[in-house]
């Protein structure tokens, strides 16, 4: 829903008309995470040149968005600050000193890192009062880097922390990234925003989580092959969660439980 500046502005227009104080997380813009997959292999290869190269596609995406969003060309402080980050990770460091997994967790981690920024920059532009948040500083996860799992109990006193600390009617958080009780990023498995959704809400007691996707909800086939696909209006809890084991792709299998 991210994919691109009309995305963002639609986003942020359903974001604006919630009228109950809202915690929204997002995933990364349209291909990022495949992208900086990319970019992690290059990296882990050796080959720094074509990873900065690769990182150099996502930036110009992004700075084409911010520029779209803004009407000039325009890259906040946070963002020129992930980017060097990324560059740093890249030509600093020596792949061979940590495991592929970790690394994959330290570079796709960004994605969201990049999308939550704009977004939480742009509201502001827009006079919309919010606050971002590093998920990385209240999910906390184990250390199986790339499918690492939250742990409910100590992420919920870290984000209940934060959440009754700020009073902004607005909280913007990443989906699929969290850290190890050390601070070592992680990420929960490809597709994972939906699962920590779902922990968000489950922790924060909310009311509702809704999950905003390119299609209108769940239906009964995937409507880029069947042109006749319906929409299921409601589903039990039980199976949503068979669907989704059995593998439509709408909704990640972890979500369900903590809902
Ligand atoms: N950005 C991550 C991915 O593409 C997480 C997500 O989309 O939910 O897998
Ligand atoms: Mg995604």
């Amino acid at each position: 829903s991210v994919k691109d500046a009309d995305g963002v502005r639609n986003v942020v227009d359903i974001i604006n008309s919630i009228d109950e104080r809202v915690f929204v997380i997002i995933s990364a813009m349209g291909k990022t995470t495949n992208a900086l997959e990319g970019v992690l292999e290059s990296f882990y290869n050796d080959q720094k040149e074509e990873a900065l190269a690769k990182l150099q596609t996502i930036m110009d995406n992004h700075n084409k968005i911010l520029a779209n969003l803004y009407g000039y060309p325009y890259i906040p402080k946070k963002i020129l600050f992930f980017y060097q980050e990324l560059e740093n990770i890249i030509t600093v460091h020596d792949p061979s000193n940590r495991r592929y997994e970790m690394w994959y967790d330290l570079i796709v981690s960004y994605g969201e890192l990049l999308s939550t920024a704009i977004i939480s920059d742009y509201m502001k532009s827009r006079e919309m009062s919010n606050r971002w948040i590093d998920m990385r500083t209240c999910f906390v996860t184990n250390n199986r880097y790339k499918d690492a799992n939250i742990d409910i109990q100590t992420s919920s006193k870290r984000l209940l922390k934060i959440v009754n600390s700020s009073s902004e009617p607005v909280l913007i958080g990443q989906g699929f990234i969290g850290a190890t009780l050390d601070g070592v990023t992680t990420t929960i498995g490809r597709e994972g925003s939906d699962y920590s959704a779902a922990v968000a809400g489950a922790i924060l007691n909310a009311a509702s989580v809704s999950i905003w996707k390119d299609v209108d909800g769940i239906l009964n086939g995937d409507p880029k092959i069947f042109k006749d696909a319906q929409l299921i209006p409601e589903l039990t809890y039980v199976d949503a969660i068979e669907l989704a084991y059995s593998g439509a792709q709408i909704i990640h299998p972890k979500t369900m439980k903590p809902l």
